[in-house]
């Protein structure tokens, strides 16, 4: 990994701009970090996978603190929480692996973790029944009944189930959850964390007050905004302090 530069990650984020959808952001921003490794790589990654690069590029693009809200479900109250990228990162307990073989009474099923591929392919899916029947076409590559080959549509939901346990313990990162206390009346509740989508709207941010620095600069000095780019945020900083923006 390296970490990107000013001008790649506006690059990112100017192509994510036109995709309005969080997986293909997501894929964008790592290939910014990852820019020798081909997108399909990066695309053939468990969710879990990508999330923990996700992690480490936001860490080394904007630092390791970061500050999340969240809003209390029992009295409504706004609540900002400080959080550290350690905090986030969820270790495995093994190496993630390509086939996984499940045994539920008669049932037999081979399958595999879902991956930004298999994401993006159901997305356009709106009945979250069909979804989740797409996704288990995809993801099962095997599925028997006393030793009979059947279809996803065979299975029953409580060998889906099961089998949805087993994704989420091989691939923790990919279902984050935070234990969140509302100072103000004591609840207590788990939320989800999606990291794609938090550090989009960070690069978001930090993407228009870099234009707006360009902006500045550019004005007072007619310098050209790859020149303005290539320099270092504190030089930046530097002359628009002098020119008082
Ligand atoms: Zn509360």
């Amino acid at each position: 990994m390296q970490t990107p530069t000013t001008q790649s990650l506006l690059a990112a984020w100017e192509l994510g701009r036109a995709e309005p959808h969080l997986i293909e952001r997501g894929l964008l921003l790592l290939l910014a970090a990852y820019p020798s490794t081909p997108r399909p790589t990066l695309a053939q990654l468990s969710i879990g996978e990508r999330d923990s690069l996700l992690l480490g590029l936001r860490e080394q693009a904007f630092g390791s603190g970061l500050t999340a809200l969240a809003e209390c479900l029992q009295c409504g109250a706004r609540l900002e929480f400080q959080l550290r990228v350690a905090d986030l990162c969820v270790p495995r307990e093994s190496p993630a692996l390509e086939t996984l073989t499940l045994r539920v009474g008669d049932y037999e099923l081979e399958f595999r973790l879902p991956n930004s591929f298999d994401l993006s392919a159901v997305r356009e899916t709106k009945d979250l029944d069909d979804k989740k029947q797409r996704l288990l076409e995809r993801l099962v590559s095997r599925a028997r009944h006393c030793g009979l080959e059947i279809g996803t549509r065979e299975l029953p939901e409580e060998v889906i189930a099961v089998m949805e346990d087993r994704m989420e313990k091989a691939d923790p990162q990919a279902v984050l959850q935070l234990s969140v206390h509302c100072e103000c009346c004591g609840h207590e509740w788990k939320t989800g964390f999606d990291i794609a989508s938090f550090l989009w709207t960070e690069v978001d941010s930090w993407a228009i007050r870099i234009l707006r620095e360009v902006h500045s600069l550019a004005r007072a000095y007619s310098w050209s905004e790859a020149d303005i780019l290539a320099m270092s945020p504190w030089r930046r900083q530097c002359y628009l302090e002098m020119l008082g923006a």
